[in-house]
């Protein structure tokens, strides 16, 4: 196959996530479980023989959610819990929801009594990584989810699984890297749209298949000439960048995505995993060494320097913040790095995103303004 058909292939699986999901599980034969973002250690789900699929909330109207969350809370977590409270998640075996924020601790708290099915698990993480309890509060939480979810198969999760999990999620990882750094040499291919859609398939497939499709797409890609494209180099930063009209418009504007700095997307397996110690210990290592993210403590807040860093590594033209409306980590963050990027000179471009709005042509006049102003 060319790689524009396993792009495109893999676009459709991100385009339509229950489809994929759907799919995903009769190729698979596994039960899937719902994992609520940001992070959540996905190796022990996919150790316990389940498929781990990602809950990124979703345009839906919003018709029961009122009556369990506030009209400020972010629409992240208001779609998810719409969506589970009309059904739309009874076909999960289970739920896995951790506590990053403010909003997930309330989403939480009343989600017993809103959801009764699926099953729900409580993931608790330390905001403070650095107290001397910190390591052994998130082993605990390991075992505790390895436990539950034994409990749901019905067999014990063994070494021997985590650790073949693990060394997947390895794979994956690294062929994830690879990817993001290719659209340096096919930004055309590799568009902000298409790029984006082929990340996103990975949250709902299994990442054995994944992983495989991704590094075929890869080489299919190497066979082909080098592309250039003539407008801005950038680095978006935020949660993610959605809805996919949105994308579209840095892709009429021929914007390259020369690197992320997205919770749901390179923050996810930027951080290299520790080589010694047991996969349990590794697994809390992967949070325990996360820098410069929004929703774990850092005293010395390092993502403004680190977004100077990878905008002089690959010499982009600016920084598109990408806030959530009423995600209030990212709110809190951006004063700090916004000040720091602009002592270093960097260009940036602030878009308010609501994934239930209906129109993007704001946005749109704003992306066209900043290619403009960056004279490409
Ligand atoms: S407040 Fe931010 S981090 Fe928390 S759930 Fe909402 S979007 Fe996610």
């Amino acid at each position: 196959m060319k790689a524009a058909e396993l792009i495109q292939a893999l676009s459709d699986a991100g385009r339509t996530p229950k489809q994929t999901i759907l799919r995903s599980i009769q190729e698979s034969g596994k039960r899937p479980v719902g994992c609520f973002p940001i992070y959540l250690p996905e190796e022990i789900i996919y150790a316990a023989g389940l498929l781990p699929v990602g809950l990124w909330g979703g345009k839906t109207s919003m018709t029961e959610v009122d009556r369990y969350i506030q009209g400020f809370c972010c629409s992240i977590m208001r779609a998810d819990m719409e969506l589970a409270l009309r059904g739309a998640y009874n076909f999960l075996e289970a739920i896995v929801i951790p506590t990053y924020c403010d909003s997930m601790k309330s989403l939480l708290a009343n989600w017993g009594i809103a959801v009764k099915t699926p099953k729900t698990l409580a993931y608790i993480i330390p905001q403070n990584r650095y107290s001397s309890g910190s390591l052994d509060f998130i082993l605990y939480q390991n075992e505790a989810l390895r436990t539950s979810l034994s409990e749901i198969t019905g067999r014990p999760i063994t070494e021997a699984d985590l650790e073949d999990a693990f060394q997947l999620y390895e794979q994956y990882r690294a062929a994830m890297r690879r990817f993001v750094a290719m659209v340096n040499d096919y930004p055309v291919s590799l568009n902000p749209v298409n790029r984006h859609l082929v990340m996103k398939a990975a949250w709902f497939m299994d990442k054995k298949v994944y992983t495989e499709k991704l590094n075929t797409l890869m080489d299919a890609l190497l066979k082909e000439p080098k592309e250039t494209e003539t407008g801005p180099r950038v680095i978006p930063t935020g949660l993610m960048v959605e809805p996919v009209k949105l994308l579209e418009a840095f892709r009429e504007n021929h914007f390259v995505f020369v690197e992320d700095d997205l919770a749901q997307e390179s923050r996810q397996f930027r951080t290299p995993s520790r080589t010694t110690g047991t996969v349990m210990e590794k697994l809390a290592y992967r949070l325990m060494d996360l820098r410069g993210d929004t929703f774990f403590y850092e005293e010395n807040k390092s993502r403004g320097s680190r977004l100077i860093e990878a905008v002089k590594q690959h010499k982009a033209d600016g920084v598109v913040v990408c806030m959530y409306k009423f995600c209030d980590p990212e709110e809190f963050d951006y004063p700090i790095y916004k000040k720091e990027l602009e002592e270093a000179h960097v260009p940036i471009l602030y878009l308010e995103i609501d994934p239930q709005m209906d129109s993007v042509e704001q946005l749109r006049t704003r992306i066209q303004s900043f290619a403009e102003m960056l004279n490409k």
